[in-house]
């Protein structure tokens, strides 16, 4: 390999199902990659958990296998990209976590957030934090694990008991958990703006939302910008490789605003979208915040570089995209595999009056709709299957539009990235829809990569993101076609569909 002279960055990704690791060089190109699932444990409806000990025993597996993929050499740095709001509580004394980490995807704190929001109301801490009060974020699971963890408050105000998301545990743990004599207990801005508890703009804890959830401030970690040198592995004390003794952890991001990272989607009107079984559309709305409750996205920390100002970003999540084109594959048996869905959309040139709002869990972003339910509208006698997966990559384009839409930012184009981000025809579709040139990138490691670009601009290989943007290889772009009338048309009849899923459930 010509890569093993020279220096590379090494990030973890620790997925909702996976932890990964993988080295790149010097110019974003990928060199070795190592992959671990780890168990989903569903113990009631709506429950999501994950044993943090095996996850950090996967991130330890994956990160060898790597090291010795490079002839033994140590990375120049680690930068780490992580499942968001999953929420940890452990003991710093014996590194042993005090229950299962409680997964984004868990709703088991509906029941809190209702009384919660009784009390101060779903945007009582919208200004202070960006985000409504939601199960999704992590301070009301971390509510749940106090009720339900016999003495934890006790331990946590007595510091026998550290809070942290899943970047944070694997920190901890890199730099010598219990055994370590310099472990750091730290997470970075962008994965604190998604717990609410952080002051989005004083860059620090809330002392308010501390109050209301009563979390002692003792239990938290330090807060750091994404492009920073957290700490520096304590090989011995962690469990791993001597060589890897020493090397700096210098960036932390969570999953999407990594991926928004990796795709240099770091200006102000930048925007990506991320197909996956659910989409998320993050557009950067600069140094400032917006804090607008009405227009249903989520106001987050995008990145921010050491000794700057931090970015921001409107976050909109859409809960079924590309798992619409599974259902399609396995509850309809439309085809083999979701590609063919390209093919069989391609049979026809319109969706034949059909439209698909898949609202199969309620709407998220922009919508918040949790009393919607799927609907097909417009069947005749005349629609066939390829009609009705016209609609469905339609239905993907159109809650992505909606989310740019609600944004109330006029976007110069949107970058895209995950599984779904493959099929021409749907990113085709989404440049007509939107109106926007759509652009993909060469590479689909976008989240690891951001992670990577922020380790190696916090350790000088590279300096600034003028340089990074260089690096980006651009993919596919995909033109929209100046057909206004089309689009019109088409964006009414999705908006006249869209009601129709509402007061279903
Ligand atoms: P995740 O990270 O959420 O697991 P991925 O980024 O791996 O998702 O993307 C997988 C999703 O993309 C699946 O829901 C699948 O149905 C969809 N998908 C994959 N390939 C295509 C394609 N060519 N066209 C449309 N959808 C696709």
């Amino acid at each position: 390999m010509t890569g093993n002279a020279q220096q590379y960055l090494l990030a973890i990704d620790q997925g909702t199902t996976s932890t990964r690791a993988i080295a790149f060089d010097a110019a974003g190109h990928t060199l070795a990659v190592a992959q671990r699932e780890h168990d989903q444990v569903f113990p009631e409806p709506g429950w999501v958990q994950q044993d943090a000990r095996q996850i950090w025993h996967n991130t330890c597996t994956v990160v060898g296998e790597v090291v010795e993929a490079m002839s033994g050499r140590p990375p120049a740095a680690i930068g780490i990209t992580n499942q968001r709001e999953t929420t940890l509580v452990w003991n710093p004394e014996t590194g042993e976590p005090l229950h299962d980490a409680i997964v984004w995807q868990d709703t088991r704190s509906q029941p809190l957030v209702d009384r919660i929001i009784d009390r101060i109301g779903v945007d009582g801490l919208r200004e202070i934090t960006g985000l409504p009060v939601h199960p999704y974020f992590s301070a009301t699971k971390l509510l749940w694990l106090f009720q339900h963890v016999r003495g934890l408050r006790e331990a946590a105000e007595a510091g026998h008991a550290l809070f942290g998301t899943m970047d944070t545990w694997v920190l901890w743990n890199l730099t010598g958990g219990a055994h370590g004599e310099s472990t750091v207990h730290a997470t970075d801005v962008t994965n604190a703006s998604r717990t609410l508890l952080f002051d989005a703009l004083d860059l620090d804890w809330s002392d308010d939302a501390l109050a209301g959830f009563d979390v002692p401030r003792r239990m938290l970690p330090e807060v750091h910008p994404s492009s920073h040198v957290f700490g520096s592995v304590d090989a011995a004390a962690a469990g791993l490789p001597p060589a890897l003794d020493g090397v700096p952890i210098a960036g932390i991001l969570g999953d999407q605003q990594a991926a928004a990272f990796g795709q240099t989607a770091t200006r102000p009107g930048d925007a990506k979208n991320t197909y996956g079984t659910g989409s998320f559309l993050l557009v950067n709305t600069g140094d400032e915040p917006v804090i607008d409750s009405a227009a249903g996205l989520l106001t987050t920390i995008a990145y921010q570089l050491d000794g700057q100002a931090p970015s921001y970003a409107l976050e909109g999540s859409i809960a079924v995209t590309g798992s619409l084109v599974q259902w399609l594959r396995d509850n309809l048996d439309f085809f083999d595999d979701a590609a063919d869905i390209e093919a069989l959309a391609k049979e026809v040139d319109d969706n034949g009056g059909v439209v698909i709002v898949p609202a199969f869990s309620g709407l998220f972003a922009p919508y918040w709709r949790p009393d919607a339910r799927g609907v097909i509208v417009g069947l005749t006698r005349y629609v066939t299957k390829a009609h009705i997966a016209r609609a469905a990559l339609e239905a993907i384009a159109h809650q992505s539009a909606d989310v740019v839409e609600a944004s109330g930012r006029e976007i110069s184009e949107l970058r895209v990235d995950g599984g779904a981000s493959t099929n021409d025809l749907l990113m085709q579709m989404q440049a007509d829809l939107l109106g926007v040139p759509v652009q993909r990138l060469t590479t689909f490691e976008t989240t690891a990569l951001g992670a990577a670009y922020a380790a190696g601009l916090a350790v000088g290989m590279w300096h600034d993101l003028d340089e990074l943007r260089e690096l980006t290889e651009l993919g596919r772009r995909f033109e929209p076609q100046p057909d206004e009338e089309i689009r019109t048309r088409m964006r009414a009849q999705w908006a006249d569909a869209l009601p129709r899923s509402y007061g279903l459930a």
